[in-house]
């Protein structure tokens, strides 16, 4: 496009181009020193028992204190990803400081299941099980409460070694859930064989469900599938009472979203879970007086 209109078009794609490495390399030489400087910080968005409407647990979500400004995944995620050696970086970093969140929950009192995003460079890195190994052996308590979450995507990316991967996280203790399912190209031939102890169902099917009957019949077969294979199935992106309800009726039982909660500070969540738990009694629906 640039490329036919001669001398200056050179020169400004030459110069649009080198601006583009500048910001991703100032990306990655600040997101090193954020690493260093703990601006890199974990909020927690808790994962709802829909039923018994009480707390599961919660999902760990990174973010980048950078100044003033709060930045989301989505603005260094995919700059990060680029880097093998930045990503296991950032991988081990949140297992270790989610481990270490499990600990001092569990000193005052909160017994909280942790989620973790783990990345596709991480997930098929062989430093991966060392990260693992590393991480339950500082903090044995993770143990059964810290689960990770990777990606249909990432599952795909290098399927043996994911495997593989997980089969030894599955082993030591550490469960995994498949993030954003339903989004890649997987068979579900092939997932049936990978080592999961659950999926979640990406926040574009929950959205529209009361709509839109495409989604409401994807919703409907992954809780179908989920039952039948033994998986758990949480729902991403809850937005409202109705759409919890929907997919209580689906026979969905764990689920998040801003119905809920948003992703926050390790402080603002306990004082949430408490605020929320003595307004809201827990229900355990197999005694509840009027079934
Ligand atoms: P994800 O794992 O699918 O996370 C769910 C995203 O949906 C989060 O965005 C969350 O804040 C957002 N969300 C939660 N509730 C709602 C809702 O009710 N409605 C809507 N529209 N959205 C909701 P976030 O925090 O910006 O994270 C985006 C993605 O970044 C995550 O997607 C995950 O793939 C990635 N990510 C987050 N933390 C990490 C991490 O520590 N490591 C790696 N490798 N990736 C991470
Ligand atoms: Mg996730
Ligand atoms: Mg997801
Ligand atoms: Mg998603």
């Amino acid at each position: 496009r640039v490329k036919n209109r001669g001398g200056q078009g050179y020169a400004f794609f030459d110069q649009t181009l080198e601006a583009e490495v500048n910001s991703r390399n100032r990306v990655r030489r600040d997101f090193v020193r954020a690493l260093d400087e703990h601006a890199v910080i974990l909020h927690y968005q808790p994962q709802m028992d829909l039923e018994r409407n009480c707390i599961h647990g919660a999902e760990v979500l990174v973010r980048w204190q950078d100044g003033d400004e709060l930045l989301h995944p989505a603005s260094f995620i995919d700059e990060v990803e680029s880097d093998t050696g930045l990503a296991c970086e950032l991988g081990h970093n949140v297992l270790e400081r989610a481990a270490t969140q499990i600990d001092d929950w569990l000193a005052a009192g909160e017994d909280y299941r942790l989620s973790v995003n783990i990345g596709l460079k991480h997930l098929s890195s062989s430093r991966f099980p060392d990260d693992i190994e590393r991480v339950i052996t500082r903090h044995p308590q993770a143990i059964g409460r810290l689960n990770i979450e990777i990606t249909e995507r990432a599952a795909l990316h290098s399927p043996e070694r994911a495997r593989q991967h997980l089969e030894w996280a599955a082993s030591r203790g550490i469960a995994a859930h498949l993030d954003d399912f339903g989004t890649a190209y997987a068979s579900l031939e092939w997932l049936q064989t990978l080592p999961i102890a659950g999926i979640k169902l990406d926040v574009k099917f929950v959205r529209g469900i009361l709509q839109d009957s495409h989604n409401l019949a994807i919703a409907t077969s992954m809780s179908v599938l989920a039952s039948l294979e033994g998986l758990q199935l949480v729902a991403e992106g809850i937005e409202n009472r109705a759409e919890r309800d929907i997919l209580l009726d689906l026979g969905i039982t764990l689920g998040q979203g801003y119905f809920f909660s948003p992703a926050l500070p390790a402080g603002d969540f306990t004082d949430w879970a408490r605020a929320y738990s003595s307004e809201h009694e827990a229900l355990d629906p197999r005694r509840a007086p009027f079934q």
